[in-house]
Order: C-alpha cells, then structure tokens, then sequence
C-alpha cells in the first residue's frame, strides 16, 4: 500500500535487532486519516471472506482493528495480556514478546468468542509470529474459524508471514519490509 510504504519511508525508523520504529504514525502517536485507509484497504482485500468479529491483541493492534471493525459494522474483541479480576471463563495462552523479549500470558472472556464464529485478526505487525499463533491456539480454544490475518506492516525477513501462509491462513500485509539490514529499509516488491 503506497501510502504507507511512503510514511514508512519518511517517518519510520530502523533500530538495533531488526525493530522498525513507526511511534510517529502507529505505536504512540497514531495518524487517524491513514488508519482509516489501512483500514479500507483491508476491507477490500477480505471483502470475499465472512467475517462476524474483528480480533487483535492489546494495545497497538486496537487501533487498525476498532477502524476495520467500524467499517464492516461488527464488534471488535482483543486479547488482553493482563487478566482482570472482573472477567468470568476466559481462555489463555503464552506469548513471547519480540519486542519485549519475555514470554506472557494473554486471555480472552469465553463471553465474546463462541463457538462457530468467523474472526479476522488484525495487528500491527507480523514478526516471527508469535502474536498470531497465540490467536490461533484462542480460537483453536474457542472453536472459532479465523478468516484471515490482516498485518499493516510485515517484516518478510522474520518466520511469521511463511509460518501462516504454509499452515493455510490468508494473510494480507499492507507493507513488506525484505530487510532492514544496514538501517536501510527496502521493501518486497
Ligand atoms: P511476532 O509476534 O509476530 O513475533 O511480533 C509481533 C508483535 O511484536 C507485534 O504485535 C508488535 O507489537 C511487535 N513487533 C514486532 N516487530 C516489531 C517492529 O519491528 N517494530 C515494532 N514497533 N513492533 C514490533
């Protein structure tokens, strides 16, 4: 998507251990007019699949994900990575945080999930995928059929994107980064 490959390039930064920072747009401070784009093109690009629930994983992935779900009308559900003493019959998992570089547990209320539901997951990025196989074991959980994986950004260099495509998941990406060796962002053409 040119837009945001064009955002990456002028306002993304490379840090050490292959980290693409994009605080400016999507990580801190988060630019809404290209959000809702992002969102429109995902729209577009799972238009043939059913969808009756949008799903990320908290906090960077709400934000592509409140603005999918807003355009396709349907609610929008994430995964949190604390348990909070309120929710009743949960679901859990690991994940391993690449950024964070330590594993935790995220949980999703069994009230929000069901059986036979239709999820199209949407984050921010797409890594070594752990984020993803996390949301794969919940569903797996809750019996629920994922749709599709949509990504803003993927990083093409790491196993993720490979990892779901050979497990049989349509993944769409919006950027594919090949590599950011050097500092130099260069994307999959
Ligand atoms: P994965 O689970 O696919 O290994 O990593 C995906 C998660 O790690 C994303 O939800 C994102 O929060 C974080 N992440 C992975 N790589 C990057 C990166 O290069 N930059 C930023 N800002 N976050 C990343």
């Amino acid at each position: 998507m040119k837009a945001l490959k064009e955002r990456i390039m002028s306002e993304g930064r490379c840090l050490p251990g292959g980290i693409l920072k994009v605080d400016v747009f999507i990580n801190h401070q988060m630019g809404p007019v290209l959000m809702e784009e992002m969102a429109e093109e995902f729209v577009r690009r799972f238009e043939d699949v059913r969808v009756d629930k949008v799903l990320t994983i908290e906090a960077s992935g709400i934000a592509p994900a409140i603005m999918v779900g807003y355009l396709l009308k349907k609610p929008v559900v994430f995964a949190k990575k604390n348990k909070p003493s309120t929710m009743g019959d949960f679901y859990v998992t690991k994940v391993f945080s690449f950024t964070k570089n330590r594993e935790y547990d995220v949980c999703l209320s069994k009230a929000y999930v069901n059986e036979g539901d239709h999820v199209l997951f949407i984050d921010d990025f797409l890594a070594n995928g752990n984020a993803a196989a996390a949301i794969l074991d919940l569903m797996s959980q809750a019996g629920a059929t994922i749709s599709g994986m949509g990504f803003l950004i993927e990083k093409h260099f790491q196993a993720g994107g490979a990892m779901l495509r050979s497990s049989g998941i349509r993944v769409e990406s919006l950027a594919i980064i090949d590599s950011l060796e050097d500092c130099r962002i260069r994307f999959k053409e």
